[in-house]
């Protein structure tokens, strides 16, 4: 695996890949690996020919300062962990190498009411700081197929929207990969290691509350439902920023299910200091 940390010299080494006739897989994470971001580097070596894994922990998405600054950082492990997948280049730029001119006064996106509800609700910014970084990635790698998790279902939203808006969705094909989990059903995130023991054993409420959610739906109102899978977080005395049932399509809010339309359960949840969120297809 090469490592890269100016995007000259990523760009001169993809160059050479393309006039060899090579498809580019693109995964973009923020470090401290795990076997969710292992299972994106997976499928993107099953569907393209070279695969750029990149490591930038962004700071214009962090709408919280302490989250940013308490983000783990493992790089060795992770430099470790992306040879032994397969990875063939890792993008490692410095902040200055990602905004020459700054953080100040970045460019803005219309992301419309995919950022004022949920995960755009509650981290007012989070998701203009995802369009500034992706779209100056995206121009970076010039991907074929662009691999990321369901775990973050809205982010998923937003970038195809990026892709859209930029019209890089013309060479650039976004893959939605599942969200791998624990053994006892809890999503793998970076942000797991900052759980304490006690914490960690109280972490299994949030898909506890997501399956329940899945396993009791039935046509009709939904908040009896949802109150009630709350109900499993604020008993491990988590604050709860949402649960919420919404379209799986759009994201919008859906109060009462006609038994057919495609729905997704999403929780975002405080355990202490730590922000997890999680999310499941439901019907
Ligand atoms: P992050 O490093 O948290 O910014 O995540 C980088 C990419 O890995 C994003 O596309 C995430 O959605 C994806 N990801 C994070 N956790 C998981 C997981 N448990 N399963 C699958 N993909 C994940």
């Amino acid at each position: 695996m090469i490592v890269f940390k100016t995007a000259l010299a990523l760009q001169e080494q993809l160059a050479r890949a393309r006039q060899n006739g090579q498809s580019i897989g693109f995964v973009p994470t923020m470090g401290a690996l795990h076997q969710g971001h292992v299972s994106l580097i997976e499928t993107a070596r099953e569907q393209s020919d070279y695969t750029v894994c990149s490591i930038f922990v962004n700071p214009v998405q962090f709408n919280d300062p302490n989250d940013y600054k308490k983000y783990p950082v493992t790089t060795d492990s992770d430099m470790a962990m992306l040879e032994q997948c397969g990875a063939d280049a890792l993008f490692l730029p410095a902040v200055e190498e990602m905004y020459p001119g700054g953080t100040a006064g970045l460019e803005h996106y219309e992301l419309g009411y995919l950022e004022t509800i949920l995960e755009g609700k509650y981290r007012p910014g989070h998701f203009q700081g995802v369009c500034q970084v992706m779209r100056r990635l995206l121009e970076m790698v010039r991907p074929h197929g662009l691999f990321m998790g369901q775990k973050d279902y809205q982010q998923c939203m937003v970038v195809k929207k990026l892709l859209e808006l930029t019209r890089m969705d013309a060479e650039t094909n976004l893959h939605v990969c599942p969200t791998v989990r624990e053994a006892d059903g809890l999503a793998m995130s970076s942000r797991n290691m900052r759980l304490s023991a006690e914490a960690r054993a109280k972490a299994i409420a949030i898909p506890d509350a997501l399956s329940f959610v899945k396993s009791n739906l039935q046509p009709g109102q939904l908040l009896p439902l949802m109150l009630e899978a709350r109900s499993f977080l604020t008993a491990q005395k988590m604050k709860v920023d949402y649960l919420e049932i919404a379209d799986a399509g759009t994201l919008e809010p859906t109060d009462n299910w006609n038994g057919k339309q495609k729905l997704v359960a999403l929780a975002a949840a405080f355990l202490g200091e730590v922000r997890l969120i999680d999310n499941m297809v439901i019907s």
